[in-house]
């Protein structure tokens, strides 16, 4: 580990031995360790009141059984977990993923990563996450329902509008979150809209969180563009994943004068040279939840590609949104070599640390995740803002606060980056600024 402070490389140490085999978070808290050096040097504060260590700890660590019956009459177990890694700037947040790969090293990273994404909003959100390892792949809406019928029976005692707000993630959309509200109503007799974000509509739920993710990726990637006076107008931009990020992502892009040629999911991915039909991919994937390949069965100029990488596909823009670890240093080095200018992260992690050094080594912009796809659990926020005051906002009024949000989270970054000696490294600066803000508060509160 080069040019890292000894003190922040033993920690790592400490973290790897102290969670082993959980990679994923020994990454997520690499990456956050090496951007950390100028601000440690600067404010010795931090080191002496063990404020980077307290954060690599999280406060609490919940791991249950969820038994649930399928279709079948067959008795199923699933591990639940939620971490609740830091709440010094508000109440726990962030979503839940059902998803066969998850594990405590999964959750541990995703909420990591949530404590600053969460502190770059700006808004009162500690970081938290949770999930199981549950497949709802090929699921009926009834098993889906006794599944997280009973995952909230377990949940629901660790939770509150004042103590832990999960949402959703990967397999987790508006239909589970319903059927976790309604249980969590039933136990508690506590109709308590701030208990969970992400609900319906018609029941407490805010309007633009269903798009906040995607949208919030590319107003953040218009904030990189206009800062060197460009658009979107004219660009080719690639979009892995075909999920709820990944959809809301090419709408905006398009509605900004981009053409999205390729998206994709884990089947595979289409090339559409003339722009992916949205109506087309949203009645397959929101409408049928089928596969990919039936958008090329669909349009006959459009085709399908199995066992290679969407990151093949030639583009100006690259924003991954499918899941960790999906874009690799070959990739990386695919999409320079193809005069790829930008990278924004709509997933969380999606691009290995491989791949971050060649891009960094290569001058492609890099705006990570943390900063990059911070809408979605902003408008959480902004939803528990209008659920605490029993209010509902417009779509406008909401698309404009959070693109509001986003171009402050920009600024933040690159002024943060400059700051600290590391002009236009949106990874620095929105590592550094993360954490100052959850930090500071830290220290404010005292041991904790
Ligand atoms: N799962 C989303 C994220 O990665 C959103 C979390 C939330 O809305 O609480 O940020």
């Amino acid at each position: 580990m080069t040019g890292m402070h000894q003190k922040l490389h033993d920690l790592y140490d400490e973290v790897a031995q102290r969670n082993p085999g959980e990679t994923e978070f020994h990454q997520a808290v690499y990456e956050v360790l090496t951007s950390l050096d100028p601000v440690v040097t600067k404010h010795p504060e931090y080191a002496d009141n063990a404020v980077v260590r307290r954060l690599c700890e999280p406060e609490r660590q919940i791991i249950f059984r969820v038994p649930w019956i399928d279709d079948c009459g067959a008795v199923q177990i699933n591990r639940g977990f939620r971490v609740e890694f830091n709440s010094a700037l508000g109440p726990f947040k962030g979503g839940l993923r059902f998803h066969p790969s998850v594990y405590l090293g999964i959750v541990k990273f995703l909420g990591f990563e949530q404590i600053f994404k969460n502190s770059l909003t700006g808004l009162p959100i500690g970081g938290g996450k949770g999930g199981s390892d549950f497949d709802p792949k090929g699921r009926s809406d009834n098993e889906i329902m006794r599944f997280c019928q009973s995952f909230m029976t377990e949940l629901y005692r660790h939770i509150g509008e004042y103590t832990d707000v999960p949402a959703g993630d990967i397999g987790v959309g508006a239909r589970e979150i319903g059927y976790l509200f309604g249980q969590y109503k039933r136990i508690t007799n506590r109709w308590e809209a701030g208990v969970l974000t992400g609900k319906g509509l018609t029941w407490g739920g805010s309007q633009v969180r269903t798009e906040a993710t995607g949208y919030g990726t590319v107003f953040f990637v218009d904030e990189i563009l206009r800062a060197r006076s460009d658009s979107f107008d004219g660009k080719r931009v690639v979009v892995s994943g075909s999920g709820n990020v990944a959809i809301y992502a090419i709408e905006k892009v398009q509605a900004l004068g981009g053409t999205v040629v390729a998206c994709s999911d884990s089947s595979g991915y289409i090339v559409d040279d003339k722009g992916v039909d949205l109506n087309l991919l949203k009645e397959i994937k929101e409408v049928r939840r089928g596969r990919i390949t039936e958008y090329a069965d669909a349009r006959s100029h459009a085709h399908f590609v199995t066992g290679r990488s969407v990151w093949q596909v030639p583009c100006d823009i690259a924003l991954p949104c499918a899941t960790q670890n999906e874009l690799s240093g070959t990739d990386a080095t695919a999409l320079i070599e193809s005069g790829c200018l930008i990278v924004a992260e709509g997933a969380n992690m999606p691009c290995t640390p491989d791949a971050v050094k060649y891009f960094a080594e290569a001058g492609v912009t890099f705006a990570p995740g943390k900063a990059a796809n911070a809408g979605g659990v902003a408008t959480s926020a902004l939803e528990m803002q209008q659920n605490a005051s029993r209010d509902s906002w417009t779509f406008e009024e909401t698309e404009a606060r959070l693109a509001e949000i986003m171009g402050r989270i920009h600024d933040n970054c690159l002024t943060t980056a400059d700051d600290y000696g590391q002009p236009g490294n949106y990874a620095a600066g929105a590592n550094i600024a993360g954490f100052i803000r959850v930090a500071d508060a830290m220290l404010a509160l005292g041991l904790i």
